[in-house]
C-alpha cells in the first residue's frame, strides 16, 4: 500500500457519501478503477436494489478494467442477493488488484468476498483508510455485528445547559444553520424517533422538508425518495389519530396498551406492543434493526433522552448549542437524577464546530 492508494481510496470514499442519504439499509459505497495510474472508472451505491458501486465502475471502464487496480470502500459482496456478486463481477472484468478499505462486517460473510477474489490469483488488499470508511457506515456496521442499530440523539441547549423553559416553552433556541444541520441528520437516518410529549408539547411532525436540508437538487430528490420512517414511543397512547405527527404519514407506534392495533391499521400507522409498564427500549431497537435500521435519529424531550442514555443505548450525541442562557428555572439537557460525582456519564468529545450562530458538540459515551 501507498500513498496513491490512500489517494485513490479518498476518492472512493468521497464517491460513497453520495449515497448518504439514499442507501439505507444498504452501505454507502464507492469505488474507483485505476489503470497505469488514471482513473478509468467509478461509481458508487445509489440504492438497495440496483447496482452496487462495483458495477457501475466496471461498466464506465469497459475493457481498460482488464489488469486494473478496483478500490472500493467495503469489501465486494460475494452472495447473491438481489444483485449479482460483485466479487464474481471482478474476476470476470478481468481486474489484476482488489484494494478495500475494509472486510465486510457481517460475521457471516467477513472476508469471503477478498477470499474468493485471492482464490483466482488477483492481488488482494484491505485496511487502506479503514477508519473513515467504518465512519460512513457506522449504522450498518453495528447493525451486522450487533443487530442493534446505531442510535444518535440530537438535543438543543443554552450554554447554560437548558432546552426549555420550564413552561415548555421551546421553538426557535438554535438559528436556521443549526436547524438545517438537523434536518441532514433526520435525512441520513433510518429512522427518526421522537416521544409522545414533544409530539403533544411541539406538535412535532418530524418530517424532511426539502427546503432546509441546503443540498443540491439531486441530493435532495435522492433523500426525499427514502424518507426516514418515524417513531414515536407512546406508551399510554396520548397522542390523538388526528395530530399533525399522523396526518404527515405513515408511522409506527411503539407502545405498552394493547387493544387499538386496528383503529391505527385502518388509519395507516402500525402499533406495535412492547413491553408491560414502559416501552422496552431495547426491544424496540433490536426490532427496528431486523426491519433494517442502520441510524436512528433520537429527537425527544429530557425524560426520553434519559432513558435511553441510562440504559446505555446512545452510541452519539449531537449537542447543539445556542449562545444565550436561558436561566436556572428553565429545563435541563436530560433527566438523568445522579447523586455521586462518581456516577457522573464520561464523554468523548469526537468533534466541535460552529453551525451558523450555533456550536454543534459531537460526543460519545466512554467505556
Ligand atoms: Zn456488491
Amino acid at each position: 500500500m501507498n500513498a496513491a492508494d490512500h489517494a485513490w481510496m479518498a476518492r472512493a470514499l468521497q464517491l460513497a457519501r453520495k449515497g448518504l442519504y439514499s442507501t439505507h439499509p444498504n452501505p454507502r459505497v464507492g469505488c474507483v478503477i485505476v489503470a497505469d495510474g488514471e482513473r478509468v472508472g467509478e461509481g458508487w451505491h445509489l440504492r438497495a436494489g440496483e447496482p452496487h458501486a462495483e458495477v457501475h465502475a466496471l461498466r464506465q471502464a469497459g475493457e481498460r478494467a482488464r489488469g486494473a487496480t478496483a478500490y472500493v470502500t467495503l469489501e465486494p459482496c460475494s452472495h447473491h442477493g438481489r444483485t449479482p456478486p460483485c466479487a464474481e463481477a471482478l474476476v470476470a472484468a478481468g481486474v489484476g488488484r482488489v484494494v478495500a478499505a475494509m472486510q465486510d462486517p457481517n460475521p457471516q460473510v467477513a472476508g469471503r468476498g477478498l477470499a474468493r477474489l485471492r482464490s483466482v490469483g488477483i492481488e488482494v488488499a484491505s485496511g487502506v483508510l479503514e477508519t473513515e470508511a467504518r465512519e460512513l457506515n457506522a449504522g450498518f456496521i453495528k447493525r451486522m455485528e450487533s443487530g442493534l442499530p446505531f442510535v444518535r440523539a440530537k438535543l438543543a441547549m443554552s450554554l447554560d445547559g437548558r432546552t426549555a423553559m420550564a413552561s415548555g416553552e421551546s421553538q426557535w433556541i438554535t438559528g436556521a444553520a443549526a436547524r438545517a444541520e438537523v434536518q441532514r441528520l433526520r435525512a441520513r437516518s433510518s429512522v427518526v424517533l421522537t416521544g409522545a410529549d414533544t409530539v403533544l408539547m411541539d406538535d412535532a411532525r418530524l418530517t424532511v422538508r426539502a427546503a432546509e436540508l441546503g443540498l443540491d437538487a439531486q441530493t435532495t430528490a435522492l433523500a426525499l425518495q427514502r424518507p426516514p420512517q418515524r417513531v414515536l414511543i407512546d406508551g399510554r397512547l396520548r397522542v390523538p389519530l388526528e395530530a399533525p405527527f399522523f396526518q404527515a404519514g405513515a408511522a409506527l407506534v411503539a407502545t405498552t396498551a394493547a387493544g387499538r392495533e386496528e383503529a391505527y391499521r385502518d388509519a395507516g400507522h402500525e402499533l406495535l406492543v412492547l413491553g408491560q409498564e414502559r416501552v422496552d427500549l431495547a426491544a424496540l431497537l433490536h426490532e427496528l434493526a431486523a426491519r433494517g435500521a442502520n441510524e436512528v435519529l433520537v429527537e425527544a424531550g429530557p425524560r426520553l433522552v434519559g432513558a435511553f442514555a441510562s440504559l446505555g443505548l446512545i452510541d452519539e450525541y449531537r449537542i447543539f448549542v445556542a449562545a444565550k442562557f436561558l436561566g436556572s428555572s428553565a429545563r435541563p439537557l436530560l433527566e438523568l437524577p445522579l447523586e455521586r460525582m462518581s456516577e457522573a456519564r464520561e464523554l468523548k468529545i469526537v468533534d466541535i464546530r460552529a453551525v451558523g450562530e450555533d456550536w454543534m458538540i459531537v460526543a460519545q459515551p466512554r467505556g
